[in-house]
């Protein structure tokens, strides 16, 4: 397809899903924005590049998915982010979400425990021109102590349990936002630090993530 051709096309479904999220529920107008301007294509395999900008959830390698598209603006809406925070994801998978939370955030601090798929996000990250993506190859399970504390956490995982380790990297006044549960659905579960060393705690609705998994994979297991 010609190139003007495949980017009116583009357009046209990008406008298409902008409107599916807003009827359900995604009402930020940062956040549509940043849904609207970020190329799904480009974080999603070649073997689903037709159905790229569908509202679903797509196969990515490793054996992972790259978050539906109404999931992730909730999510990002569910964060309250500001233009000064400091962000640290959970689960980078395709870097899709943490495309979307760059332009919203001052600095976005993002863990994967597969090196390919980590690979692949960073060069994306690098092609699409973005700056404040800080990544690392790791066990998100247990945060980013040294550039501890953040802002806001977003975990894209499913924990089997309350995200101690991670609370514990949040400020005082801080939001963390976390699918939890030990089933193939899980809770969407929002932590608002109350100032006091305490949480207020909210559920959101049911998700269904891949899990929070422990260790580092090796070989891509
Ligand atoms: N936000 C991603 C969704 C990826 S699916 C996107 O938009 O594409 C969840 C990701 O979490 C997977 O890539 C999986 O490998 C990763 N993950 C699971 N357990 C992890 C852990 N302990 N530390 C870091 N990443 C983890």
């Amino acid at each position: 397809m010609p190139a003007k051709a495949e980017s009116a096309d583009r357009a046209e479904e990008s406008a298409q899903l902008i409107a599916t999220l807003r009827e359900n529920g995604v009402n930020d107008p940062a956040v549509l924005n940043a849904l609207e301007k970020t190329p799904r294509h480009l974080f999603v395999p070649d073997q689903w590049q037709e159905r790229s900008w569908e509202d679903r959830a797509l196969p990515i390698a490793c054996g992972q998915t790259i978050s539906q598209p109404l999931i992730v603006g909730l999510m990002t809406q569910a964060l309250t982010l500001e233009p000064r925070s400091r962000v640290l994801e959970i689960g980078t998978g395709s870097g899709y979400q943490t495309a979307i939370l760059s332009p919203l955030s001052r600095l976005v601090y993002t863990v994967e425990r597969y090196r390919t798929l980590l690979g692949e996000a960073e060069k994306r990250f690098k092609t699409l021109g973005f700056t404040n993506i800080i990544t690392k190859f790791g066990d998100g399970g247990e945060g980013w102590s040294s550039q501890a504390p953040f802002d806001r956490v977003l975990v894209t995982a499913a924990m089997e349990n309350e995200p101690k380790a991670l609370l514990a990297q949040l400020k005082p006044n801080g939001v963390l936002v976390a699918p939890i549960g030990r089933g193939a659905v899980q809770t969407l579960k929002r932590y608002v630090g109350d100032n006091k060393g305490g949480f207020h705690r909210e559920d959101l609705m049911d998700v269904r993530f891949v899990p929070l998994l422990p260790g580092v994979a090796r070989n891509n297991e």
